[in-house]
């Protein structure tokens, strides 16, 4: 089997000591492959997962040739070339009533959004162009024939995927596999993602900080970035600065997650036994990122055999681990859950506020406020752009992503810019 650096270096931008963004991204997202389980589970519960089967349809939508307005049927021949039509009312077609009237030339029927066309009926003329008088009706010049109706089979039709495995579920596909008639699907089991702090410094809240300690936020943060993803969340905790527990900690976690993410002690900075025991427990390479904030970043897998787990050893700034996270976690832990294809992140091109200072060379992820100014859209910074300063994620609906090749941005100058939400 090939190593993860043998893998990486076939790739024409791999620079661990500059890497591009995009090529970070890249390179993980090809060396991770699905997991394997597969689990049938109920309809409603299957929000967020993941198919691991295509849906087949078992039956046509909508199942028969309907009316798609409340009005009359008729047949479209019997429509006048120039000016109105008049025709005998035979009966009414309700939804989800059967109505045994067949309409015949100079004939119609009331017929109501939903209900299955009658005999002979072609055509529906919506109702406020008719008029009624004494068993007929008379409906407006200029009708079509062949209009307002929807053919069985017209939004699925039986034996098509409905669905290809990959798909992730959301409200509309809950509702097109309600819409088939089946009440169980086929979802990949989830993802198991354990993580934890290091540091020193950093305690939990619950006990009181020391002189010199600070909150763990990383946990939180992560938690909260993971749990909207849908994965199963394991909280280890925050580990010290020492080798005997880091060593345990990472071992413990490998065996119990498919993916472990931890913060701190990847930097330059730090005792050098946190990435010497991370480089020990299996094959992690350490990456100095072309990107502000959050350079270092640590990849690979660790453990043995059946006890092996992805790692990312991300930065301890906290906004560093946030951007972090979404450039390189997400989309790793989106292919590892099954996701196929993986969904663009889409970015919107929309006039700088103010001007920024940018220095080329690197990929610059600025937190933004999008907002409207009279329905011209525009964005600002949250103001002190510090990788520790975590309001500046609080107070933003945005990313500003300057790529490696810009340098200083003037007033109204367009950037490019990623959505925190979306419609969810
Ligand atoms: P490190 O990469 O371990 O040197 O950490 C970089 C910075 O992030 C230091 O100022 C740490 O105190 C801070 N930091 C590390 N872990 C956390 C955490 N879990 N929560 C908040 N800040 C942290
Ligand atoms: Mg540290």
């Amino acid at each position: 089997m090939t190593s993860l650096a043998q893998q990486f270096q076939a790739h024409a931008d791999y620079r661990p000591e500059t890497l591009p963004v995009d090529t970070g991204r890249q390179l993980i997202i090809d060396a991770v492959s699905p997991i394997v389980g597969t689990e049938h589970i109920p309809l409603r519960d299957a929000l967020g997962r993941v198919l691991a089967e295509n849906v087949i349809c078992p039956i046509d939508v909508p199942p028969h040739d309907n009316s798609a307005m409340d009005g009359y049927g008729l047949r479209g021949a019997d429509l006048a070339a120039d000016g109105p039509t008049t025709l005998d009312i035979v009966g009414t077609a309700l939804a989800g009533q059967p109505c045994a009237a067949s309409v015949g030339p100079g004939q119609a029927v009331r017929i109501m959004t939903g209900a299955r066309l009658p005999a002979g009926v072609d055509t529906v003329v919506m109702q406020e162009v008719a008029r009624v008088e004494g068993g007929r009706v008379t409906l407006a010049p200029g009708q079509r024939a062949g209009h307002n109706i929807r053919r069985a089979g017209e939004d699925l039709h039986a034996g098509q995927v409905a669905l290809a495995a990959g798909r992730q579920i959301r409200p509309a596909e809950l509702g097109l596999v309600a819409s088939l008639g089946i009440s169980e699907v086929a979802v990949r089991r989830r993802l198991r993602v354990a993580f934890f702090s290091t540091g020193d410094e950093v305690v939990t809240i619950g006990s009181a900080a020391r002189d010199g300690q600070i909150y763990d936020s990383n946990r939180y943060t992560l938690f909260g970035m993971l749990t909207r993803l849908g994965v199963d969340v394991i909280d280890i905790g925050v580990v010290r600065d020492d080798p005997d527990a880091l060593e345990t900690t990472l071992r413990e976690a490998a065996s119990v997650a498919d993916v472990v993410i931890t913060s701190g002690g990847v930097s330059v900075g730090d005792a050098d036994f946190t990435r010497d025991m991370m480089a020990r427990l299996g094959e992690v390479l350490f990456w100095k990122i072309a990107m502000k904030p959050g350079r270092p970043m640590a990849f690979g897998r660790i453990g043995r055999h059946g006890d092996s787990a992805w790692l990312f050893g991300l930065p301890g700034n906290p906004v560093a681990v946030m951007v972090s996270f979404y450039q390189f976690v997400q989309p790793a832990l989106l292919r590892l859950a099954g996701v196929d294809p993986l969904p663009a992140m889409p970015v919107l091109r929309v006039p700088c506020a103010t001007p920024l200072r940018k220095a080329a060379g690197r990929t610059e992820f600025l937190r933004g406020v999008l907002s409207s100014d009279g329905g011209a859209w525009q964005v600002r910074t949250t103001g002190a752009q510090g990788s520790g300063i975590l309001s500046s994620m609080a107070d933003a609906n945005c990313f500003i992503v300057l790529g490696p090749g810009q340098t200083n941005i003037a007033t109204g100058e367009p950037v490019d810019v990623q959505l925190f939400d979306g419609l969810v």
